[in-house]
C-alpha cells in the first residue's frame, strides 16, 4: 500500500463495482483494442511461429529454449521492459528417445499400441517381459498390500479410472515399485493416438516404467485375462537430465500512475510432444503476446503496470508458475489480478472466477464492453480451478481469471498428435485475445483493485465453499501446488 498515491488511496476505499461505470475513455480504448486485434492482429501469426516454427516444447528441451529466446524477442520489438527470464527447478526433464514398441506375446502375438508416460524412466536394457496382474483400484491400499507376492516380477495394469486420492495414487504406485513389479500400465484414449500425460505432480520422474495403452488395446487385454493368463512385452527410451534450471519469460507495459502495483496476463509455454502444442498452449502464448502488442500499440498504458508471463512447467504440475508465485510472495499483495489463457482457441465466452464468485459483480461492471464481443460471461464452474497457471497466485488470495472459451473441439485434440496449427481457428484465437486485453486493461486501468485479497483463511473457506478443498489436499500431498 505504501506505494499508492493519496487520491489512489481515497478512490480504493470505494469498490470497484462502484466506479467501474464505463466512461467514454474506457469505451474508446476497449474499441482500440478491440480493432487493432481483430483487424490487424498478428495473434495467429504469433502462434504459427511458435507451433509450426519452433514446435513442440517439453519442458526445458532445446525447442523450449529456443521458444524462450523467442518469446523474448518478440516482448522486445514490441518495445515492452524489463523482458528476461526468471528461473525455477526442475526435478527431472524428460524427451522421448525411442519410441514405445510391445506386443502379447501370450496367449497370441498381436502389436500393442503404447507410449510411455511423461517423466516415466526408460524400460531396462532389453525391455520389460512378464504377466500382466490387474490393480483394480489404485487407491485400495489394503488389496494392494495382500498382493505382494503376485506383483512382484509383474506388469501391473491399472485402471486410473475416476481416480481423485492423487497422493494416495502416487503412494500406491511407489509400493508397486517397492513390491517389484516390471511396470505399469494406463488406459489411453480410443482410436489409438496417444494423448500425453505424466503421473507425478512436481517434475519427479515416476519410481517405474510407466506408459499407455490404447483404450483398444487395453480392453483387448482386460478380455484376454478372463479367459487366461496374458503376457507381454515392450521397450522404450527416454532421455533424462536431472535437476535442471528452466527458464519463464516476463515483459512488462509500466503502469502510469501505480507502476507498483500489476495485473499479470500469463499462459504456459511447454508443451507436450505428439503435437505441435498449436492450443495447448499455443494460443494462450499468442494472447499473451497478442495482448501485449495491442496495448503497447494503444500508446496509452494503463494505471497499472501489466506484467506478461510465459511460465515452463505447466504440464508436469504448473512448476513454473507455482515457483514464481512463491518467488514473488511478497509482492501478491501488488498484484491486483492474475488473467490466464489456456484453453484452446474456440470461442471465447467469458471468465471462470474458479470459485471466486465475490469477483462476479466487478466483472458485470465490464459487460457493456465485453458483450459484443460475446465474452460477457461468468462461470462459477470449479471443475479445472487447479488445471493452469492461475493456480498458485488464486492460493495465496490473489484474484485469478481463467479464460472461459468453449473446449469441446480443445478436450478432443490436446496433448496429441493433432494438437497442431491447422486446427487453430483465426477468427476465434482473435476474439478470445480482444476479449483477455479488454478485460486486463480495464483491470489495470481501473482507479481502484479488481477484487479483495483473500487471507489464508478465507482462501480455504472459499475452497470448501466451492468444493474443491479435498481436490486441493490430494494435490499439495501429490507434491504440487
Ligand atoms: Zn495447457
Amino acid at each position: 500500500m505504501k506505494t499508492l498515491t493519496t487520491a489512489a488511496l481515497l478512490l480504493a476505499s470505494l469498490p470497484f463495482a462502484a466506479q467501474a461505470q464505463q466512461s467514454t475513455d474506457a469505451v474508446q480504448t476497449a474499441r482500440r483494442l478491440t480493432g487493432s486485434i481483430l483487424v490487424e492482429g498478428k495473434a495467429y501469426d504469433y502462434d504459427q511461429q511458435l507451433a509450426d516454427g519452433i514446435g513442440p516444447r517439453l519442458t526445458g528441451s532445446p525447442n523450449y529454449e529456443r521458444a524462450v529466446a523467442w518469446a523474448q524477442q518478440q516482448f522486445r520489438d514490441l518495445g515492452l521492459v524489463n523482458v528476461h527470464t526468471e528461473k525455477f527447478h526442475m526435478p527431472a526433464l524428460w524427451e522421448p528417445e525411442v519410441l514405445a514398441t510391445g506386443k502379447t506375446t501370450a496367449p497370441r502375438e498381436q502389436t500393442l499400441h503404447i507410449y510411455s508416460l511423461g517423466w516415466s524412466p526408460s524400460t531396462p536394457e532389453g525391455g520389460v517381459r512378464g504377466n500382466v496382474l490387474v490393480i483394480d483400484d489404485i487407491t485400495d491400499t489394503a488389496k494392494i498390500e495382500a498382493q505382494r507376492d503376485k506383483i512382484h516380477g509383474s506388469i501391473v495394469l491399472v485402471s486410473m479410472r475416476g481416480v481423485t486420492k492423487y497422493d494416495v495414487m502416487l503412494a500406491n504406485v511407489k509400493k508397486l515399485a517397492e513390491f517389484g513389479a516390471q511396470a505399469v500400465l494406463v488406459p489411453g484414449r480410443v482410436n489409438a493416438v496417444e494423448n500425453a500425460f505424466g503421473l507425478t505432480f512436481d517434475g519427479s520422474l515416476s519410481p517405474l516404467p510407466m506408459a499407455q495403452l490404447s483404450a483398444e488395446d487395453y480392453a483387448l487385454i482386460q478380455r484376454l485375462l478372463a479367459k487366461g493368463p496374458v503376457s507381454l512385452e515392450f521397450s522404450f527410451k527416454n532421455r533424462i537430465r536431472k535437476d535442471v534450471e528452466v527458464e519463464n519469460v516476463i515483459a512488462e507495459i509500466r503502469g502510469r500512475e501505480l507502476p507498483d502495483e500489476f495485473v499479470i496476463v500469463g499462459g504456459h509455454l511447454d508443451s507436450w510432444h505428439p503435437g505441435t502444442g498449436a492450443q495447448d498452449n499455443g494460443t494462450g502464448v499468442a494472447t499473451v503476446l497478442e495482448t501485449a502488442r495491442a496495448v503497447a500499440a494503444l500508446g496509452q498504458p494503463p494505471r497499472r503496470t501489466m506484467r506478461f508471463i510465459l511460465f515452463g512447467g505447466e504440464e508436469e504440475g504448473l512448476i513454473g508458475s507455482h515457483q514464481y508465485s512463491i518467488a514473488h510472495a511478497q509482492e501478491a499483495a501488488h498484484c491486483d489480478a492474475v488473467l490466464v489463457s489456456d484453453s484452446g482457441a474456440e470461442e471465447a465466452k467469458g471468465w471462470l472466477v474458479m470459485g471466486r464468485d465475490d469477483e462476479r459483480e466487478s466483472l458485470t461492471k465490464l459487460k457493456p464492453l465485453l458483450a459484443g464481443l460475446g465474452g460477457d460471461g461468468i462461470s462459477s464452474d470449479v471443475q479445472y480451478a487447479f488445471d493452469t497457471d492461475h493456480a498458485g497466485f488464486l492460493l495465496q488470495g490473489v484474484p485469478s481469471l481463467v479464460l472461459w472459451t468453449n473446449f469441446d473441439e480443445y478436450m478432443k485434440l490436446h496433448h496429441q498428435p493433432h494438437d497442431t496449427f491447422d486446427s487453430v481457428n483465426q477468427h476465434h484465437l482473435a476474439q478470445g485475445v480482444a476479449v483477455t486485453a479488454v478485460t486486463a486493461y480495464a483491470i489495470a486501468d481501473s482507479p481502484t483493485p479488481f477484487a479483495k485479497h483473500l487471507t489464508p483463511a478465507e482462501v480455504e473457506e472459499m475452497l470448501k465453499k466451492a468444493k474443491n478443498y479435498d481436490e486441493y489436499l490430494a494435490l499439495k500431498n501429490a507434491g504440487m501446488l
